[in-house]
């Protein structure tokens, strides 16, 4: 049951409906929003439905959760959410770009992605010290040391990262040196990983399912909200389809719809879903016009020696005038970049 409080609604109104929940045993989890306060009520449905909520103080009605996910549902919060990183915001009107290599593969090589992205225009740097790879016996990533060299690119350019983190043991590692801790595709219902990133403060970014529907990774994205953090963004990174000429299939579609049913940020991947360079610009003029929130993007100084995912990194040459283009259609659309 979701409890939406009206919008003169006091702070003992508030507290009223949290002291009649815990009195019935349920937990209650209150979001003060610009306008009004709501209030989740976790717990036994059937208790929870026969109270009169709407005759208590302040409250102007109470929903029933129709929905498997609810505090990352619209109904919970009518706004969207927006994630403060540093200087840098995600979600509400602008497009934020998200750039860098794949993996980093030597301080040499990322800083000088990271100096390149950095001057065309990007506001987040990524890159990983953790791999997850098809084949055991492929290049698995650089793991502390390269967390090192993303901190050094930090204070060179003055961009946050993301990094992806692959396992609940190295979730802690991960989060003391990252702005942003990235799960994966193939993590993205990894429930365990789900619920430890949920309970350290850095923002998430939450990589969709290669086979997941959307409520599948709302719910995902529920998991870790569920555990206190409220910072999630969403990546579209395409899906499994039938079609074989691309990588992934992106789901374009996802991004609107999943504006009608979260509140939540969410960017488009357009390397990773594409898989192909030339796929890159095309797809990332689309996520601007879709209305994404911004995007990701794989960048790399010599793509044709990457250790991984060469085949769809810009060179950072081609990244400029993307960024050009990105930028002349934000503007046309009145988003920052
Ligand atoms: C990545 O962004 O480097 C990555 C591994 O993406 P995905 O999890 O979408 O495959
Ligand atoms: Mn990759």
């Amino acid at each position: 049951m979701i409890i939406v409080m009206r919008r003169q609604a006091s702070p003992a109104d508030v507290a009223g409906v949290v002291a009649r929940l815990a009195e019935i045993g349920c937990e209650a989890h209150v979001s003060a929003g610009q306008f009004r306060t709501v209030i989740g009520a976790i717990g036994d449905r059937e208790v929870i439905s026969t109270l009169p909520w709407e005759a208590m103080s302040g409250v102007e009605k109470a929903v029933p959760v129709l929905k498997s996910f609810r505090f990352v549902s619209r109904d919970f919060q009518e706004e969207d959410t927006v994630i403060d990183v540093g200087d840098v915001s995600v979600g509400g009107g602008s497009f934020t770009v998200v750039a860098g290599p794949c993996a980093v593969e030597s301080r040499e090589q990322l800083l000088r992605t990271a100096e390149a992205v950095s001057a065309a225009g990007a506001r987040i740097l990524r890159g990983d010290a953790f791999k997850p790879r098809t084949s055991p016996y492929s290049f698995q990533g650089l793991g502390e040391e390269g967390l090192k060299y993303l901190v050094e690119a930090r204070e060179k350019f003055g961009l946050p990262f993301v990094a992806e983190v692959l396992d609940s043991r190295d979730v802690g590692l991960v989060s003391s040196y990252a702005d942003i801790i990235r799960i994966g595709t193939r993590n993205m219902s990894n429930y365990s990983l789900l619920a430890e990133v949920g309970r350290q403060p850095k923002p998430v970014m939450l990589k969709r399912g290669f086979t997941a529907t959307l409520e599948e990774w709302l719910n995902a994205a529920e998991y870790i909200y569920k555990e206190g953090n409220h910072q999630i963004m969403l990546v579209e990174r395409g899906i499994r389809t039938f079609e074989t000429a691309s990588r992934n299939t992106l789901d374009i579609t996802a991004v609107p719809l999943v504006k009608t049913m979260s509140h939540l940020p969410i960017l488009i991947d357009p390397s990773h879903s594409g898989g192909k360079r030339e796929l890159v610009a095309p797809l990332a003029r689309a996520a601007v016009g879709v209305g994404a929130d911004g995007m990701m993007v794989d960048v790399h100084p010599a793509p044709d020696t990457a250790k991984v995912d060469g085949a769809q990194a810009l060179l950072p040459s081609e990244f400029a005038d993307l960024m050009e283009s990105v930028r002349a259609l934000a503007g046309v659309l009145g988003l920052k970049t």
